[in-house]
């Protein structure tokens, strides 16, 4: 999650095309009718099921650890937790995008510092796929962002949170979908795994990814964004919740899937307090989903709030409430599930 930064100008450009489109609270709106959750019954079920908690603790103790330095943007340490990324999807057979060649996409220097990045290096994407078997044009990307800030003076920032729990949770979704594919439960629509780098410098991955799109945005179903889901804020402290954000703003019909595949599945307090662009905390900006909302792609930001280790070096593996994560990291499965197998494609139906 990147940090809050206030360039007035933009605050006032953009959230006034926010205005009116966001409700903040989430009753009403559950509908399971037309879920394929329950119709795919088995398929479903133990593809959700292989969703592990150990899974997600062994990978996260890699990407978190003091080896990959903080992963900032370019780094040798970022590098190290990519590599880790792209051996676990070789070794589980999942592959890349085909036009693409290669797991990486190549974020620029060049590109980075003329948005103010500074002098990072070249950085890179990492990108995992899985085609889909009845819409394979249609693309549902799940992201996460595996950079993070670094060293400082010697420490190590580990970002176990921030986005370790994202990029494990990705990971864990994509061997989820894989395993289905292989018992013959594939997903209709392809999905993307998209892990961006340079989020916490400025959403640079992202926003190169929208910029170089490797399948056209125009075919890009959703964007569910993933960036912090192992911890718990101190308004929540021990709550089964995970926050919600702007899965409204442009489509009516994803947080109605969002809420029933909640419902059919872990039941968590879905918490939509900062779902609303106009929040002073402004979550809609900050973090990689905006590069996908602003080109009016459907998005859902899934996020466990600011905790006391925010962007600190005791944001660590050990302090990880790793249920919760398993948690979120089902949910978010469930609701890719059934955008991506549903008939027909959610509507984008608000401006
Ligand atoms: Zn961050």
């Amino acid at each position: 999650m990147r940090k809050l930064l206030i360039p007035i100008l933009s605050i006032v450009v953009l959230s006034s095309c926010g205005t009116s489109k966001v409700t903040t609270s989430g009753q009403n709106s559950t509908n399971t009718s037309g879920l394929s959750l329950s119709k795919n019954g088995k398929g479903f079920q133990s593809a959700y099921q292989s969703i592990k908690l150990e899974d997600l603790k062994k990978n996260l103790y890699v990407i978190a650890s003091d080896e990959m330095e903080g992963r900032d943007t370019g780094s040798a340490g970022q590098k190290k937790a990519g590599e880790y990324m792209v051996s676990y999807y070789k070794g589980l057979g999942i592959s890349f995008p085909k036009t693409l060649g290669s797991y990486f996409q190549k974020v620029p220097a060049e590109y980075m510092q003329k948005r103010g990045g500074g002098d990072l290096p070249d950085s890179e994407n990492i990108l995992a796929f899985i085609e889909g078997s009845e819409k394979p044009e249609e693309i549902v990307v799940i992201s996460a962002h595996y950079d993070h800030v670094g060293t400082q003076n010697g420490i190590v920032f580990n970002g176990a949170d921030d986005d370790g729990s994202g990029t494990v949770a990705v990971m864990e979704i994509a061997k989820a979908f894989h395993n289905a594919k292989k018992a013959g439960n594939g997903p209709k629509r392809s999905i993307l795994f998209l892990h961006v780098t340079g989020e916490e410098h400025g959403l640079f991955g992202s926003e190169y990814y929208s910029d170089h799109p490797v399948f056209p945005l125009a075919n890009t179903v959703v964007d569910l964004n993933i960036d912090m889901i192992g911890r718990d804020d101190p308004e929540n402290r021990g709550k089964n919740y995970v926050y919600v954000i702007g899965s409204e703003m442009l489509s009516s019909e994803l947080k109605v899937i969002n809420e029933a595949a909640n419902k059919e599945t872990v039941n968590l307090e879905l918490n939509y307090k900062y779902d609303d662009p106009k929040d002073p905390q402004r979550l809609y900006y900050r973090s990689d989903h905006y590069n996908f909302a602003k080109n009016n792609i459907p998005v859902a930001f899934y996020f466990d709030g600011i905790h006391e280790d925010y962007h600190k070096p005791t944001d660590d593996v050990e302090k990880i409430d790793y249920n919760m994560l398993q948690k979120r990291t089902q949910l978010v499965f469930a609701t890719a599930w059934e955008i991506a197998n549903r008939e027909a494609r959610i509507v984008v139906d608000k401006k």
